[in-house]
């Protein structure tokens, strides 16, 4: 007896639609396919536990079997089957009103919407051109049907031949989806979409290495092996098997940091566990490496739009059956659930790490280094977190210690608060290449903190801006005494022409290519003669733009320089004795000056081209008195060399010239 139908959906022939807008998906068919085996099984065993069925359960395993020969894919369940009426009420009559303009407006979304659109069942047409059914349903009496459909909206029903309770859906693979009859490529989606489905779900049997060739064990292989660790209460998981779970997930993946476990049953179902990876480098941010379950189902694993931007680096699983997966991305963000959603992981998260600040101070100071870059990325992309965070994120200073921001406040607030009331946090970004001015500041009894990571330099932006009454200074950006000023410094009295010829004698002999500001400063006898420093800010904005964040004029500019002269230095002091005797009664006298208050244009042009010409001769005089002055030469070479700016001729120009002080010191 044979029954032939045509299926009821309003659109004239819902395969075309199928094919047409799921072409980028049609994997997801064998997900969809095993939720409903997995599904029907669950239904059964709900119907034993409440005690309207009382036979014998039986295997319940889900079980994939493939032909590669003949191309059929079969998923057999021993679930509740369907009655006759079932298959015409639920295969046959699909409600499916609009399905087109439905499909049209959120196809990027489709192979989310597709289970929640009852279509589940009809994506098996995506990849076979003939499908058949046959279930047994648990009903006492219920009689076998087949079902089957070649593509056209017509169907056929007749007499089934299973005796087994479940149901047999059987998909004859099209020619042009021949991928989908191979055994990887079916292993593949089994690992990636049932994972962690809560029946066992069975693709053909373990294999192993007999013979020269893999055999058949009789063992089954079960897809889903791994327990979904999320779904058991945190009170009964030990913390190895949180690690353990994680290694499960990423095979290929260093150990993580901590782990978080969320469990929210209102407003909204959320339970997952999330990871905090191991960070050294910018270059080692990875996404996508959250993946989102529904009921245990993969759905995706990008999840930018549900969680904000910051934690996609976390990794680990989310299962929420509240969060809409039938509508597209852009809306996503805007939808009140998943803000909740987005809100409590954020809250969750600063929790967790608040707690492990509280209680477990001395991993978190262990692992801080790994951890820290998520932390700054956080703190700069999320005010709340940032908020949150100014509690438990930790500062580490060039001796490797740690602080809490508190803590390190209270800590050098005594010794380095400047004379305007501003608390001065001095920093270093390489502690090695920085040494001469880690020193210079300790022997003062300053701390300096280690800010080494990537995002520092805006990091450092934001402290200043969240901290009250606090300035940021990189170690090398000034004379310590300028850095840390403590009262009005009184400056070397320098007349305007000495004030000229210093400038022009050190810009003489510093690389041409770099700009300087040249400043005479009283730092003390014993202090360095020069010292060589780049503005807070310009390097700041330079080091800002340099990693993104559209301020790409202040990397254009050529690097500033700032000289600073140490006027009491008994070698400056030689040197400026010196020049002072070669231009004894050489002051230039200056012919615009001197001329009356009614003079000429022309007198004046011409009063200034002499003075041009007194300067320029006076310049290259100076120039000249430079070059010839060795001491000039050493100590400039000097500063340069402790700020790693000393290069090729320069260089070994210098360590010439060195070897020869030190043989006249030590030879004579
Ligand atoms: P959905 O699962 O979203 O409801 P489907 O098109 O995938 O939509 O399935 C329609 C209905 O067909 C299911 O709700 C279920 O009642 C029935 N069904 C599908 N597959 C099975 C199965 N393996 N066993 C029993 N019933 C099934």
């Amino acid at each position: 007896m044979a029954n032939k139908g045509t299926i009821g959906v309003t659109t004239e022939n819902i395969f075309p639609v199928i094919k047409k807008f799921l072409y980028s998906d049609h994997e997801i068919f064998l997900r969809e396919l095993v939720a409903n085996a997995v599904d029907a099984t669950q239904k059964m065993k709900a119907l034993a536990s409440s005690g309207d069925f009382k036979g014998e359960l039986g295997d319940l395993s889900v079980r994939i079997e493939l032909d590669s020969e003949a191309k059929t894919l079969k998923i057999v369940d021993r679930g509740i089957g369907m009655t006759e009426e079932e298959v015409d009420k639920y295969i046959n009559q699909i409600a499916f009103s609009s399905a087109g303009e439905f499909l049209e407006k959120y196809k990027d979304q489709i192979s989310n919407i597709i289970g929640h659109f009852g279509l589940g069942f009809y994506s098996a047409f995506m990849v076979a051109d003939k499908v058949t059914v046959d279930t047994l349903s648990w009903k006492e009496g219920a009689k076998a049907v087949r079902w089957s459909c070649d593509g056209s909206p017509e169907y056929e029903i007749s007499d089934s031949d299973k005796t087994d309770r479940g149901t047999v859906i059987t998909l004859y693979i099209a020619e042009d989806e021949k991928e989908f009859a191979e055994k990887g490529r079916i292993q593949t989606l089994l690992d990636k979409y049932c994972r962690f489905m809560p029946v066992p779900v069975i693709f053909g049997k373990e294999q192993e290495w007999k013979d020269g060739k893999y055999a058949d064990t009789d063992r089954d292989n079960v897809i889903n092996k791994i327990e979904p660790l999320w779904t058991k209460k945190p009170s009964e998981i030990k913390p190895e098997e949180y690690m353990e779970f994680y290694k499960a997930l990423y095979p290929m993946q260093e150990e993580p940091l901590f782990y978080i476990h969320l469990n929210v049953d209102y407003p909204f179902h959320l339970t997952g566990i999330l990871y905090f990876p191991k960070i050294k480098d910018r270059m080692e941010l990875t996404r996508n490496k959250i993946q989102l379950y529904c009921n245990q189902m993969f759905v995706t694993d990008s999840v930018e739009n549900i969680v904000p931007d910051f934690l996609t680096l976390l990794h680990g699983v989310i299962d929420s059956p509240d969060i809409p997966l039938n509508v597209s991305r852009s809306y996503l963000q805007s939808d009140a659930n998943v803000k909740k959603i987005s809100g409590y992981i954020t809250r969750k998260v600063a929790d967790r790490l608040e707690e492990i600040f509280k209680n477990e101070r001395e991993a978190l100071e262990k692992k801080w280094d790994n951890l820290k870059l998520f932390i700054e990325y956080g703190m700069l992309s999320d005010e709340k977190f940032c908020d949150r965070a100014m509690k438990f994120c930790l500062l580490k200073n060039t001796d490797g210690k740690y602080f809490s921001m508190d803590d390190y406040r209270k800590a050098i607030e005594g010794e380095q608060t400047d004379k305007d009331k501003k608390v001065v946090y001095l920093y270093a970004t390489d502690a090695v290449a920085q040494y001469p001015y880690v020193e210079a500041a300790k022997k003062k009894g300053y701390d300096v903190l280690l800010m080494d990571c990537q995002l520092d330099a805006h990091f450092v932006n934001l402290l200043e801006t969240k901290i009250e009454n606090s300035r940021f200074a990189r170690v090398d950006s000034d004379s310590i005494d300028n850095l840390v000023q403590k009262e009005e410094r009184i400056r070397p009295e320098l007349g305007e022409q000495d004030r000229s010829d210093l400038e022009v004698i050190f810009k003489s002999v510093l690389p041409s290519e770099n700009n300087y500001y040249v400043t005479a400063e009283n730092l003390g006898e014993n202090a360095s003669p020069i010292l060589i420093t780049q503005s807070e800010f310009m390097r700041r904005y330079r080091d800002m733009s340099s990693l993104g964040g559209g301020m790409n004029f202040y990397s254009e500019m050529p690097e500033s320089y700032n000289i600073t002269v140490n006027m009491q230095n008994p070698l400056i002091m030689k040197v400026m004795g010196a020049k002072a005797e070669a231009f004894a009664g050489k002051d230039i006298a200056d012919p615009v000056k001197e001329l009356p208050s009614d003079a000429t244009e022309d007198q004046k042009k011409e009063a200034q081209a002499r003075k041009d010409e007194a300067v320029e001769a006076r310049n290259s005089e100076l120039k000249d008195f430079a070059s010839g002055n060795e001491i000039l030469k050493q100590v400039t070479d000097l500063a340069l060399l402790a700020n790693g700016m000393l290069k090729g001729k320069d260089l070994s120009d210098f360590i010439g010239r060195s070897e020869k002080v030190v043989a006249d010191a030590y030879l004579k």
